[in-house]
C-alpha cells in the first residue's frame, strides 16, 4: 500500500531551468523526510488560482520564483518581517491553523553563504551594491542587520537606488547613487544584484572600486553568467564568486521553514557546482 507523502513544489514561468526539485529530493534523502517535490510551470494570470488550488489539494509549501514574487505577497494570508521588509515571497508555506505564510528566505541565504560558506565579515565593513532590483530589496535587511560600515547601492537608474536606500535608511547607514558616483575607494565587498551578467553586460563602475582585498559576488550562477566574475578577476579582487551558494541556503531555510530541520548544504552545493561549472 502506498503512503501518501506531503507535496511541495516551485511556481514560476519558465521553470523547465530551476534546480529546486534537484537540491530538494537531496535534502528531503539526507534528512530521511517523507515530500515529493516538482516545478510546476505556472503563468501569471493563473497563479493566484492555481496556489490556491495546490493548497486545498493537499499541497504543504511551495517555493516561488520569477516572475510570481511580488504577486506571492497577496496570495499569502500573513508575511514573516523579512517578507514584508523584501515586499517580496519566494517561499509559502501552509500552517497548522491552515493560515499561508509568506516568508522569503533569499537575503538569509545570501548572508548564510557569505558568512558561514565564504567566512566573509561583514560588520563595519564597506559594501556597495550594484543593482536596484528585487533581488537587492530582498537582500538588504539581513545584510543591514549584520551592521556594515556603509551599503552603497548603484544603479542604472539612479532614481531607484536612491529610493531603496531611503526606504531602508532606518535599519543602517545608505546610500543610492548611479554607479558612475560610485567613487575611487576599494570596497570590502561588491554584490553584483543586477540581471547584467545574463546578457553579458558588466555596470560600468570606477574601476578603483575594486582594491586587492575587495570580495566580488554576483548573485547569478553557471557558465554562460560569468561577465562579472571575469570583470572582477580582472581587476585584481581578493575573491570572485557566483551565487549557487545563495540559491542553496535560501533553499535549506525554506526547507526548515516547511519541515522543522535545518539540511546539511555542503554536498548538494559542491554537486551542483560541478554540474553548472560554476565558481
Ligand atoms: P530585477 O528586479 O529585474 O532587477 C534587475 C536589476 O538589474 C535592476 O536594478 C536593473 O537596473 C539592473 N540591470 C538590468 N540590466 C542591466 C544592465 N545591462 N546593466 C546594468 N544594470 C542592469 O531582477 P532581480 O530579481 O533583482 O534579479 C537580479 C539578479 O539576481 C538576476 O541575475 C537573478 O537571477 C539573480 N538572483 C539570484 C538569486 C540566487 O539565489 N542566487 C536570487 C535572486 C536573484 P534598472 O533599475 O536601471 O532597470
Amino acid at each position: 500500500m502506498s503512503v501518501a507523502v506531503d507535496q511541495y513544489g516551485v511556481f514560476g514561468h519558465p521553470v523547465g531551468h530551476s534546480f529546486s526539485p534537484f537540491i530538494h529530493g537531496v535534502f528531503a534523502r539526507d534528512t530521511g523526510e517523507q515530500m515529493s517535490y516538482r516545478a510546476y510551470d505556472v503563468a501569471p494570470q493563473e497563479f493566484g488560482t492555481r496556489v490556491q488550488e495546490f493548497f486545498s489539494g493537499g499541497g504543504r509549501g511551495l517555493n516561488i520564483t520569477l516572475p510570481h514574487k511580488i504577486a506571492a505577497v497577496e496570495v499569502a494570508q500573513e508575511l514573516t518581517g523579512r517578507a514584508a521588509h523584501a515586499a517580496a515571497v519566494n517561499t509559502l508555506a501552509l500552517q497548522d491553523d491552515n493560515v499561508i505564510l509568506g516568508d522569503n528566505t533569499d537575503g538569509a541565504g545570501l548572508v548564510r553563504d557569505l558568512c558561514d560558506n565564504l567566512r566573509l565579515v561583514i560588520t563595519q565593513r564597506r559594501l556597495l551594491i550594484l543593482g536596484a532590483g528585487g533581488a537587492t530589496r530582498g537582500v538588504l535587511a539581513p545584510i543591514l542587520g549584520l551592521e556594515p560600515a556603509i551599503v552603497v547601492i548603484a544603479n542604472r537608474t539612479p532614481e531607484r537606488a536612491e529610493a531603496l536606500a531611503a526606504a531602508f535608511a532606518d535599519l543602517g547607514v545608505t546610500q543610492g547613487v548611479g554607479f558612475a558616483y560610485v567613487g575611487d575607494t576599494p570596497f570590502d565587498l561588491i554584490i553584483n544584484a543586477t540581471s547584467a551578467s545574463l546578457s553579458g553586460d558588466i555596470p560600468p563602475i570606477p574601476a578603483g572600486a575594486v582594491g586587492p582585498e575587495t570580495v566580488c559576488y554576483d548573485l547569478a550562477y553557471g557558465r554562460s553568467a560569468m561577465a562579472f566574475v571575469r570583470w572582477a578577476q580582472q581587476s585584481g579582487c581578493a575573491l570572485a564568486v557566483q551565487g549557487l551558494g545563495m540559491l542553496v541556503e535560501q533553499a535549506a531555510e525554506s526547507f526548515r521553514l516547511w519541515r522543522g530541520v535545518r539540511p546539511e548544504t555542503a554536498e548538494v552545493l559542491a554537486a551542483l557546482k560541478r554540474r553548472i561549472g560554476s565558481v
